[in-house]
């Protein structure tokens, strides 16, 4: 069964750790995290994007697949599958195909037609029991080969969509999607600590978990961060193991061209990624 992400991340808050969601792209990745987050003992988030659903033919097939497989693997752990980034359109669609948790991007839009939309939306996803992410501030990252600094939010209006109701809120505080370039100028800490006073303790959120220095997600775990979201890493770890994998001749050998030999590297990779992250969050054993 999938649950709600309000739980799980209030407790983090109150316990000083961060759970992690990690972004699934197929069968091996969901496999891949629900697994390591039973060894761990560890709750865990999924995390689609709206191009992942779209690449696993839709959000029906996604929660279909993660229920299924929540089932018959006996995942005792609480697992929340959650929307990341959602359009407008896309969360809608999410609530109605059985996800349990939907972040609405609206960092994009005019502050008082987030405020709106995002208002709307949590009266939905409240009626379903799904919990909602919201976001002020966006958050940087590399498009079209241009690296962004990454926006540092505003206290008074993260306050402003706190207040709305959502369940957890994604702040920019510098940090980017993707890849960090080697000047980048950190976490603002100073900003952090204005928006956790001001929000009145709502778990905040973390994206682009990627590179971040351990001392840092420490920190940011001390000011209030109770989710935070690794995409990128497992993207990385399964692409090396794959390559070198090919590249020692592996697929030649035998049948090693066989897809679950030829992909089981990657997916022991992204195993030991998200052990790696669960532990330095410190949500294992945080069932
Ligand atoms: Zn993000």
């Amino acid at each position: 069964m999938l649950v709600s992400a309000t739980e799980m991340l209030k407790k983090a808050r109150d316990g000083h750790y961060a759970v992690g969601q990690f972004n699934i792209n197929n069968l091996e990745w969901t496999k891949a995290v629900l697994f390591t987050a039973q060894e761990m003992n560890s709750p865990v988030i999924l995390g689609v994007s709206e191009g992942a659903g779209k690449y696993m033919t839709g959000y029906k097939t996604v929660a279909a697949m993660v229920k299924a497989m929540v089932e018959t693997l006996n995942i005792t752990v609480p697992v929340a599958l959650h929307l990341d980034h959602g359009s407008y359109e896309g969360a809608k669609a999410c609530l109605e195909a059985g996800f349990s948790s939907i972040m609405f991007d609206g960092s994009h839009y005019p502050i008082d037609e987030n405020v709106a939309k995002t208002t709307e939306l949590v009266k939905l996803a409240h009626e379903m029991g799904v919990s909602v992410e919201a976001e002020v501030g966006s958050i940087g990252g590399e498009e079209d080969g241009v690296v962004g600094a990454g926006e540092v939010a505003d206290p008074a209006e993260c306050k402003r969509i706190a207040d709305l109701g959502i369940d957890f809120l994604a702040a920019g505080i510098g940090n980017i999607h993707g890849k960090y370039p080697a000047n980048w100028k950190g976490l603002d800490f100073d900003a952090l600590g204005k928006i956790h006073e001001a929000t009145g303790g709502i778990p905040l959120v973390l994206h682009g978990g990627t590179g971040i220095p351990a001392d840092m997600i420490q920190k940011a775990i001390s000011l209030g961060v109770s989710k935070i979201n690794v995409n990128t890493e497992c993207q990385l770890s399964f692409a090396a193991a794959t390559r070198e994998y090919i590249e020692a001749g592996k697929d030649q050998q035998g049948k090693g061209y066989d897809p679950r030999k030829l992909l089981a590297p990657g997916f022991e990779a992204i195993k030991a990624t998200v052990k790696e992250k669960m532990e330095l969050f410190g949500s294992v054993n945080k069932a």
